[in-house]
């Protein structure tokens, strides 16, 4: 794909919309409004096309999402989980598989049904600010180095979590924490359909994992609060699964505390937020594909006045019920980790196992129902997550 745009530049014509971030969110909200009729530019800050490499695990709703383009960036799949904490442990068999992805695969498939419905991409091309002008939005931006000006009805921002579209629109900024992981030859004695996670309340409120991305490779990560002591956490870690780092990957990553609204008027134009800008992130797992998609996906039909609203309105009760769990799950010490590895039995994660895990809502009730002892466990973290409130 050539590094500058494609076709004659949309900026001037009646109803464009600038979409800024050409990743996932901001791709797949630019395939949804073209194939609605209207012209989209996209503009992306990179010099060049090329998408680091990176495995991300997703629920297999990431199929629904994206049908055939789906295929083209899934390397491999799941179908168990191994919990472990404290010398203990629990498996939980996924019915349906999750996925794993390869971000280098999956942005140009995105790109290319972006193009293929009309959008234009433009690289080298910086989002500097906007300000409402008689016929809606003036942007400015930074186009290989000169300064210039476009115009559009409505810009979605598409930017991540330090999102200069939400700020110069006048969302506040978001929290995030540090992700950092470490691509590691897979252990012998793990499966490659096997996902570990390791739970180490005195390391992170978080956890560990290792998912893997073939049968020789895999991700060995941490989600923590701190940037350098969750490095510190995984070196020490990895010493002690006597593993060797093969390369490092890491970023910020947006924490949801509440659903932040994803419109906005500034004079006579519309400013939407999709993907890690406006936090659409489950903060359980720290998950961001799927429920970018879907934010996405939501804004697009909202901008085509097509509804939208039945996407976001999911959308929100996931996030929610995540921040929920995560909320519970927080203040979790050794004892509670162990008891909650404990009394993952046989129906718990079965239930765990049989409902995607997009559909949390739903996947909460059904352990409730099932065990309620976890409840009261999870009550407990609820009171005791003070320090993790909206
Ligand atoms: C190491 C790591 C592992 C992860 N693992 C998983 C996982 O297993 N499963 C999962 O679901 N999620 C995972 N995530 C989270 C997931 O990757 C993100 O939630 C997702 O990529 C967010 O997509 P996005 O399109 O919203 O934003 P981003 O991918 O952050 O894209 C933003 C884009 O905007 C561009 N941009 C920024 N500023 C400007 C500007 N001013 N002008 C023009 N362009 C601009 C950037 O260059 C970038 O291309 C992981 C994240 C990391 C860092």
């Amino acid at each position: 794909m050539p590094a500058t745009e494609q076709r004659a530049r949309p900026g001037e014509e009646n109803g464009a919309v600038i979409v800024v971030g050409g990743s996932a969110a901001g791709l797949f909200a630019a395939a949804t409004v073209a194939s609605g009729g209207r012209p989209v530019r996209v503009l992306e800050s990179r010099r060049e096309f090329k998408p680091a490499s990176r495995s991300l695990i997703v629920t297999d709703e990431f199929r629904n999402q994206l049908g055939s383009a789906a295929s083209e960036s899934i390397v491999n799949e799941i179908r168990r989980f191994e919990l472990f904490t404290d010398g203990r442990s629990a498996q939980v068999a996924l019915s349906r598989p999750d996925l794993i992805i390869e971000r280098s695969r999956l942005i140009p498939a995105l790109a290319r049904s972006a193009q293929q419905s009309g959008a234009t991409l433009s690289f080298d091309t910086r989002f500097l600010g906007l300000a409402p002008n008689s016929r809606g939005l003036r942007v400015e931006i930074d186009c290989a180095g000169k300064r210039e000006e476009l115009h559009a009805d409505s810009i979605v921002g598409a930017d991540g979590a330090a999102s200069r579209v939400a700020r110069s629109a006048g969302w506040p900024p978001i929290e995030t924490v540090p992700l950092m992981q470490a691509i590691v030859r897979l252990p012998k004695d793990q499966s490659p359909d096997t996902t570990r996670v390791w739970f180490v309340p005195d390391d992170t409120p978080y956890f560990y994992w290792l998912i893997p991305e073939s049968s020789e490779r895999g991700a060995l990560g941490i989600i923590g609060e701190d940037g350098r002591d969750t490095k510190r956490c995984l070196e020490r870690f990895l010493e002690k699964k006597q593993l060797q780092p093969l390369e490092w990957q890491g970023a910020r990553i947006p924490v949801y505390r509440g659903w932040i609204p994803v419109r906005r008027r500034v004079g006579n134009g519309e400013v939407y937020l999709v993907g890690d800008a406006a936090a659409q992130v489950k903060v359980s797992t720290v998950g961001g594909i799927v429920t970018g998609l879907r934010g996405a996906l939501g804004v697009g039909q909202a901008i085509l006045q097509r509804g939208g609203g039945r996407e976001l309105k999911i959308l929100r009760r996931d996030l929610r019920t995540h921040w929920l769990i995560r909320r519970a799950l927080h203040h979790f010490q050794q004892k509670d980790y162990s008891q909650l590895v404990d009394l993952l039995d046989a129906s718990t994660r079965e239930s765990l196992g049989e409902i995607n895990r997009d559909e949390s809502t739903r996947l909460l009730w059904n352990v409730v129902r099932r065990q309620p002892r976890l409840v009261l466990l999870g009550l407990r973290g609820l009171l005791m997550g003070r320090g993790f409130k909206s």
